[in-house]
């Protein structure tokens, strides 16, 4: 008998001994490297489907981890984006409804709340709160917009200025932070400015779809027939597009659109940050643009022209992006954290690539209301999935929380996706979305609606009043509002009581 304990107390050693390592893993805070590229349509990601490029980084994350295939923003706007992903909260709640709004740094966001609980954090790269950023170790952020080449950063509050690619400078500055900061629990936030406006490709891919000519988006001609809101709007390639700032050829007779009214030689001063050697690059691959420019003799192959060279620059772009993701990729698996790091790549919103004649972003529509979101964790996310539950940009902030072993404060909107992600599924997964944009530049109209499985109601209000309704399962390119159709009056009753259903639930002070 003797023998027998001496055994079992043997035995129960080994087995704590070899449990021990697995409670330490279990325990330890998981880093956070948290990609937000701006403007990137899941159009032009590869594991999204995209067939006009390839994004082989960004693909890996979502083969390794999930790929989040009804991923939605609340507010399809740059800084009001970024302000939900901080805070898990819609606009009206942060306070950041549209981009002339400060941020109120004192709020809380989920940075400050890993801070709190020992991670270091930072932000790098394109910021656009206004506010300057609180809850960080380290930050160092672009002014505004900030510029493309050789860009001038704001460090800790200090002007300083970098030479090369704003993608590939973001990048470079991110991984020496993580090299220094690794040995504690880590937050950082990669910020992107690409592919935003005004689409300036790095330099040595200038040359890169110069031979493919890109296809016109089937709903390209969409007439707006029962749209009152796509009517007003001032963000077709058609129409909106600037001849010197958005397609890069120099025309002092060109007619002038609104944004150059609004920035009047913005084109110029980007191309003025070049040297004099990388001026002769930039001169060398547009000047074949502009004699061919010169050459268009109707209004048609005016667009097609103008919608060509938009896609080669933006996927110019969306190219080093990915480049970018794979570096930092590659750094973390090579250096041994990828086990305990989570990695997502998302962006702060969607973007129309042609599709309803637009660029840009705003409407409730799939390609803008939409975005890319990919997770990488291994052991927490089930590897090569395609999520296809609804979620949401105010879901991140609580996500990550919970990863981190973090309680979730009342406050917070969003759902963490620890279990969905976890297991691939999560029965008590939200069934439907509430979204509500509120700016009017660029001739928009404010609106809120309600996604299901098969419908979208939405709302334009101030200074419209005018609903659409969309059924996605027979009109996935929401082409035929079908709002004033008798046989659908009590589907439109049923959505517009959903619609002040989650109105009352997120507190959402609609006044109309
Ligand atoms: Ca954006």
């Amino acid at each position: 008998m003797k023998h027998n304990g001496r055994l079992l107390i043997i035995s129960c050693c080994v087995i704590m001994l070899s449990i021990l390592p697995c409670l330490a893993q279990h325990v330890k805070k998981p880093n956070i490297i948290l990609i937000v590229s701006d403007d990137h349509a899941y159009q032009a990601i590869s594991a999204y489907g995209s067939q006009m490029n390839s994004t082989p980084h960004i693909d890996r994350i979502g083969r390794e981890g999930a790929i989040m295939e009804r991923a939605y923003v609340t507010n399809s706007v740059c800084s009001p984006s970024r302000a939900v992903i901080l805070t898990g909260k819609y606009s009206h709640k942060n306070g950041l409804v549209d981009n002339g709004t400060f941020f109120d740094s004192t709020q809380q966001t989920f940075p400050k709340l890993l801070q709190g609980a020992g991670y270091k954090t930072a932000v790098i790269g394109k910021w656009h709160l206004w506010s300057e950023p609180t809850g960080f170790d380290y930050w160092n952020i672009l002014p505004a917009q900030g510029n493309y080449y050789n860009p001038g950063f704001i460090k800790l509050g200090k002007d300083t200025t970098y030479k090369g690619y704003v993608t590939d400078v973001i990048t470079d500055l991110s991984l020496q932070w993580i090299e220094q900061n690794k040995a504690a629990p880590f937050c950082l936030l990669l910020f992107n400015k690409a592919p935003h406006r005004n689409w300036m490709p790095p330099l040595k891919y200038l040359d890169r779809f110069n031979n493919q000519p890109f296809a016109l988006p089937a709903n390209f001609g969409d007439d707006y027939k029962n749209r009152l809101a796509l009517q007003r709007q001032q963000i077709t390639i058609a129409q909106s597009l600037d001849i010197r700032y958005d397609s890069k050829i120099p025309c002092d007779t060109c007619a002038v659109t609104p944004v150059n009214k609004w920035a009047p030689d913005e084109w110029r001063r980007e191309i003025d940050r070049l040297s004099p050697e990388e001026k002769r690059l930039w001169d060398a691959a547009y000047e074949k643009e502009a004699r061919a420019y010169h050459l268009l003799k109707t209004d048609e192959e005016r667009v097609r022209f103008q919608y060509q060279r938009f896609m080669e620059d933006y996927l110019r772009c969306v190219q080093s992006v990915d480049d970018n993701v794979g570096r930092v990729l590659d750094y973390v698996d090579e250096s041994g954290l990828k086990e305990n790091t989570i990695v997502i790549y998302m962006s702060d919103q969607g973007f129309y690539l042609g599709e309803h004649g637009l660029y840009d972003k705003r409407f409730m529509y799939e390609e803008s209301f939409r975005t890319p979101l990919l997770i990488r964790y291994p052991g927490e996310v089930k590897s090569g999935q395609h999520n296809q539950d609804f979620t949401l940009n105010v879901d991140i902030a609580p996500t990550l929380l919970d990863w981190a072993g973090i309680d979730i404060p009342k406050d917070v909107q969003g759902n963490s996706m620890k279990n969905l992600l976890k297991h691939g599924k999560d029965d008590t997964w939200r069934k439907e979305i509430y979204y509500h944009y509120y700016e009017k530049s660029f001739g928009l109209t404010p609106h809120y609606g309600v996604k299901t499985d098969r419908y979208k109601l939405i709302h334009f209000y101030g200074p419209i009043d005018s609903w659409e309704l969309y059924d996605l399962k027979k009109d996935e390119n929401e082409m035929h509002n079908l709002i004033d159709q008798p046989a659908h009056a009590g589907l439109v009753n049923q959505l517009k009581q959903r619609i002040v259903y989650w109105q009352n639930y997120y507190q959402d002070p609609v006044k109309h």
